[in-house]
C-alpha cells in the first residue's frame, strides 16, 4: 500500500521532527518544501534568488515554483511506495494544485493521502523559532533553551555544525505566523471536510508525539 502523508501546523509546531524520525523508520522520503527551496536559494539559481526574496519576508513563494518542485520531486522513483510531505500544500491554491500532481503521480494506485495537524498554542512558538538550531550536515533539529547544547556545539548525532535558519528571527518569524493563519490554516477545515485530517497534540513530548502519530499510522496502514 502507498503511504502518502501531509503534515500541517504553524511553524515552530515540531513537523520537521517527527517527519523525520517516521521518514526514517517507514523508509519514506521526507519532502520539505522549505529545505528544497533553501537548496535553491543557495544554489544561486534563477528561482532561488526569486524564493529569497519572499523568505527572508516570511510570505510564500510563488505557487508556478512550488508546484513544480513538488511535481518533480513526486515523479521520482524513491515515492513509489509514498511519501511525507512537509511544508505543502501551504494554501488552498497549493492544495488544489496537489490535487491534479496526484491524480497524475498516482494514475495506477488508488490512495487516499492522510493529513496530520500539528496543533499547539502559538504563544511559544516564536521563542522555539529563534532558539531553534538545526544540524547542516544530518538534518537534525535542535533547541538552544530546552537541550543542552550552545552555538559552540556540534550535532551530538552527527558532529556536524549546527546552524541557525536566516528567517528564524523574532521579525520574520512573526510574518510567517501571519501567513500560517491567513493562508495555511483554511487547509485544516478543507481535510477535515474530506475525512483527511487527523489532530496530533503538539505541545506534548516529543517521543509522545511520536507515538501518537505511529499509532495514527498504523491503523491508516492496516485500514
Ligand atoms: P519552512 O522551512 O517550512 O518553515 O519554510 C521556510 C520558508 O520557505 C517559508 O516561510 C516560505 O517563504 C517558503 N516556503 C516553504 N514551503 C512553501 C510552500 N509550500 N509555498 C510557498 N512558500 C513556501
Amino acid at each position: 500500500m502507498k503511504q502518502e502523508y501531509i503534515f500541517i501546523g504553524p511553524p515552530g509546531s515540531g513537523k520537521g521532527t517527527q517527519t523525520k524520525m517516521l521518514s526514517e523508520e517507514y523508509n519514506l522520503p521526507h519532502i520539505d518544501t522549505g529545505s528544497l527551496l533553501r537548496e535553491a536559494v543557495a544554489s544561486g539559481s534563477k528561482e532561488g534568488k526569486l524564493a529569497d526574496t519572499y523568505m527572508s519576508k516570511g510570505q510564500l513563494v510563488p505557487i508556478q515554483v512550488v508546484s513544480e518542485i513538488i511535481k518533480n520531486r513526486l515523479l521520482k522513483d524513491d515515492c513509489q511506495n509514498g511519501f511525507i510531505l512537509d511544508g505543502y500544500p501551504r494554501s488552498l491554491e497549493q492544495a488544489y494544485a496537489l490535487d491534479d500532481i496526484l491524480k497524475e503521480v498516482d494514475k495506477n494506485t488508488q490512495t487516499t493521502p492522510k493529513v496530520f495537524y500539528f496543533q499547539i498554542e502559538q504563544d511559544k512558538l516564536v521563542e522555539r523559532l529563534v532558539n531553534r538550531r538545526s544540524c547542516a550536515k544530518c538534518g537534525s533539529i535542535y533547541n538552544l533553551k530546552t537541550m543542552n547544547i550552545s552555538d559552540n556545539t556540534k550535532c551530538p548525532k552527527c558532529g556536524g555544525d549546527l546552524i541557525k535558519r536566516d528567517d528564524d528571527t523574532e521579525e520574520v518569524a512573526v510574518k510567517r505566523f501571519e501567513t500560517y493563519f491567513r493562508e495555511t490554516a483554511p487547509l485544516i477545515d478543507l481535510y477535515s471536510k474530506r475525512n483527511w485530517l487527523i489532530k496530533l497534540d503538539a505541545s506534548l513530548p516529543i517521543e509522545k508525539i511520536y507515538e501518537n502519530l505511529k499509532g495514527a499510522v498504523k491503523e491508516y496502514v492496516n485500514s
